[in-house]
């Protein structure tokens, strides 16, 4: 498409040439904050001298917004303790503390996120809290489904995860959406 648009600008000999041009007059006279319009030797061709919005130009391309993903946050105490694990070093939130989740996934219902709960002894039911936890990041929003639960004192972290007493959790490196899933969890309903 730019080709075939470029063809019909260019003339069909010393290209090179038309090319240097047209870099010489982004350079000198079209420059991207103020161009020299009354200068340009492409004033009277000019479509965005003609509608009078030339400072406009280069546009940045919006940004894209991926799709909405979904999941599951579980916020399980043992009296005083929060279950918590550590993220993967590598890829989001990399080495960041997070209450254990289900995968984040655009397509995920919430029978599938539940099924991806962590095997705690003693849990007979998950609550489920009213709401959801909303979070954007730079390229998804999350929305995160949050499950409570209360164990006996015995009970012991599966593999991976570990209890931190909550009067910790201020030194804990938690995210800000863990903050809200958390707080989230722990309120009230
Ligand atoms: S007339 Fe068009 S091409 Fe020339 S300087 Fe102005 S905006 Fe740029």
């Amino acid at each position: 498409m730019i080709r075939q648009l470029a063809t019909t600008l260019l003339g069909a000999t010393r290209a090179g040439d038309s090319a240097q041009a047209l870099m010489d007059l982004g350079a000198s006279i079209c420059t991207p904050n103020k161009p020299a319009c009354s200068l340009c030797p492409l004033y009277d061709d000019c479509a965005a001298r003609a509608r009078g919005d030339q400072a406009t130009f280069p546009r940045k391309a919006p940004k894209k917004t991926g799709a909405l993903r979904r999941g599951a946050a579980f916020v399980v105490t043992r009296g005083d303790e929060l279950l918590v694990r550590t993220r993967p070093d590598k890829g989001l939130l990399g080495g960041m503390t997070e209450v254990p989740t289900s995968g984040w996934l655009a397509a995920q219902d919430d029978k599938t996120a539940l099924q991806q709960a962590p095997m705690l002894k003693g849990i007979a039911r998950w609550h489920r809290k009213a709401g959801v936890v909303t979070h954007v990041f730079t390229h998804f929003p999350l929305e995160l489904v949050v499950y409570t639960a209360n164990v006996p004192a015995r009970a012991r972290a599966p593999e991976g995860t570990r209890w931190v007493p909550m009067a910790t959790l201020p030194g804990e490196a938690l995210p800000n959406v863990m903050r809200k899933v958390i707080a989230h969890g722990l309120g009230e309903g």
